[in-house]
């Protein structure tokens, strides 16, 4: 018990070093939470996350025990950005493009904006084969330069991507080889709050604004959007419409569906106002229907979200439950009896030992381990993370209904949990940042993700984690997997698996060993029961298994509600939907 003590004293001054406090491991900066504006691109890793200022360190025990699965790990070979740089060939765009201020052809420019998140993009990143990059980037900074950029696109018949952050994890702003020329359009110099009306609580943004820009320009005000995917960082408003991303905070705040109540999309056929009316019988809700439409129908210029007032406090907390059963009737109970919590997210057993691995020094881990063995839990436990956002009278109502339903599963709390929970929140953003570290040590790191009913929640994530601990069976590798439970719903919950896996002897064979578990992942979802994506979108990773889910005639309504809007398929083509 003094070890604990100790530990919650040393660990209550370091919380800002998150995930440890152990010197060796501590992580170089801490992410700007408060810019008014986008982060520049050039301030971003062109072959990897994140800031380049940035890292996160790997506590050597985590990295023992994941290569405890799959064995000893070699290192990548990476290529540098000037290797990369001589493979960018001659723009393709005619003069009319080139000669505009917000068109650039630099090669720099084209190749930052090529490729986006997903294991294949790292690849490419790394082994230095980029395939196709785009012929030029347009940087608009209004609704106005939008149309002229996509009347030029069709004069010239060319292709066009509209980019956000470029956070995409399934492939969803790379060029693809072909005859017509390849415009992307970024949108970073779109990244203000236009208007706010505070009586109705809209704000008016230009759709290029990354998620720290929106809420420092909301927080000057008073007010929160609450919308926080871990990707925060660099992921854009447009973005998360365009491809239905969901945030840490779902519960309180909602999913982004019901954030955006309205806006501007310029199509090939014209410009669509989406009118932010607060609810309407009037026939389909086009606001709906644009959604998730992933660049295919056109590109968000401005966006109206619904807003609120910043909550008088937030507060994250960490529980123990004894096993998997007990955490997800918590969760359930919660949900389904209107516990008023901002997030709930439960980490099954493998993911409780990883994260508690990965988190701490081998003297930290050792002294939870007792202390929680000590109160009951075995190596079935899993862990609990959970939050409140709001008033403080709400927050206490809602924890005092909340802890009765931990207790009643058996739930360990205290200090340290709490301790625990500020932790996770300060960290939050961080996690990404390990994919480059591990992948410096030969440790391939890649997650999926789905949502199901609460009846077949159990049996969808025995077999997604069997799906990919058994794909590279035939080369006698061995896959870790874990999975959480990150949104809940009354009626079921997202299931995100992480999975770690060997590099190969180089960056093709290594990408041959993705394609397998990524098959393989993808089938265990293709069900008719589970999404393909809870979060992630489409692209063009998922695009062969969205049938399962829409069937043929889904598919053929989504194809002809796009082909109206832009029927010479000039929009990100094979995106969504394969073509
Ligand atoms: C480390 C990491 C963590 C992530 N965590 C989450 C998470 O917690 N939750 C989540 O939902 N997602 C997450 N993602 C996935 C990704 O961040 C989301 O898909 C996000 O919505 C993409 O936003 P973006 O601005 O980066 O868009 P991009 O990647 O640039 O584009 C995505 C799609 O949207 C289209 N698009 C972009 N802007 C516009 C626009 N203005 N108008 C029309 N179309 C547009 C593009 O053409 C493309 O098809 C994560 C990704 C990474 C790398």
């Amino acid at each position: 018990m003094s070890k604990i003590k100790s530990l919650i004293r040393k660990n209550d001054k370091s919380i800002p070093i998150a995930i440890t406090s152990d010197s060796k491991n501590t992580d170089n900066t801490s992410l700007d939470m408060t810019s008014k504006s986008n982060t520049p691109i050039e301030q971003t890793r062109w072959n990897g996350w994140g800031n380049v200022s940035i890292n996160k360190k790997v506590s050597p025990h985590g990295a023992k025990l994941i290569k405890s699965h799959i064995g000893t790990t070699n290192k990548l070979k990476s290529v540098s950005l000037q290797q990369v740089l001589k493979t960018v060939p001659k723009s393709r765009l005619p003069a009319e493009l080139t000669d505009l201020n917000m068109v650039s052809t630099d090669q720099e420019v084209r190749l930052r904006h090529a490729r986006g998140q997903s294991f294949p993009d790292w690849i490419a990143m790394h082994g230095g084969d980029f395939e196709v990059f785009p012929d030029g980037v347009a940087f608009p900074e209004s609704t106005d330069d939008v149309e002229q950029l996509l009347k030029l696109a069709q004069e010239h018949d060319l292709i066009v991507i509209p980019f956000g952050g470029g956070t995409s994890v399934v492939g969803h702003i790379n060029p693809q080889k072909g005859s017509r020329p390849v415009l992307t359009i970024a949108m970073s110099k779109m990244d203000q709050l236009i208007d706010l009306d505070t009586e109705s609580q809209i704000a008016t943004f230009g759709a290029g604004t990354q998620g720290p820009a929106v809420e420092a320009q909301l927080d000057e005000h008073g007010y929160r959007l609450g919308h926080y995917p871990q990707s925060w960082e660099l992921s854009t408003l447009g973005g998360w419409i365009a491809a239905r991303s969901s945030g840490q905070q779902s519960l309180g705040y909602g999913r982004i569906e019901q954030m955006f109540a309205g806006g501007t999309l310029v199509t090939p056929q014209g410009v669509l106002n989406i009118a932010d009316i607060p609810a309407s019988s009037a026939g389909p809700d086009l606001r709906e229907m644009m959604m998730g439409t992933e660049g295919r129908a056109g590109i968000f210029t401005t966006v109206k979200m619904r807003v609120q007032s910043q909550p008088e406090q937030e507060l994250f907390k960490v529980a123990f439950l004894p096993n998997w059963a007990a955490g997800k009737a918590v969760l359930k109970q919660a949900v389904q009896s209107n516990v008023r919590l901002s997030m709930l997210r439960l980490s099954n057993a493998v993911e409780t030992d990883a994260h508690l691995h990965l988190g701490t020094t081998p003297s930290q881990f050792l002294a939870i381990s007792t202390y929680l063995k000590a109160r009951g839990l075995s190596s079935d436990k899993v862990m609990l993370t959970y939050g409140v956002s709001g008033d403080k009278a709400q927050n206490k109502l809602a924890l005092t209904q909340f802890n009765k339903l931990l207790k009643q599963h058996g739930s360990v709390t205290g200090k340290l949990t709490d301790i625990m929970g500020n932790i996770w929140a300060h960290g939050r953003f961080k996690f990404p940042y390990l994919r480059g570290t591990l992948w410096e040590k030969g440790i391939m790191v890649d997650t999926f993700e789905t949502a199901t009913n609460w009846i077949n929640i159990d049996e969808q994530m025995a077999q997604m984690q069997d799906a990919v601990k058994t794909s590279l069976a035939d080369e006698g590798e061995d896959v870790m997997a874990f999975t959480h439970i990150s949104h809940v719903y009354k009626q079921g919950a997202s299931l995100y698996t992480t999975y770690f896996f060997r590099a190969a002897k180089d960056h093709a064979a290594t990408l041959k060993r993705w394609q397998k578990i990524k098959k393989a992942a993808s089938l265990s979802l293709a069900n008719g029961t589970a999404t393909i994506s809870h979060q992630h979108g489409v692209g063009r990773d998922h695009a062969p298994y969205l049938v399962a889910e829409k069937g043929e005639l889904g598919l053929q309504v989504t194809s002809d509600m796009i082909k109206s809007l832009d029927p010479e398929q000039r929009m990100n083509p094979g995106v969504l939907l394969e073509e």
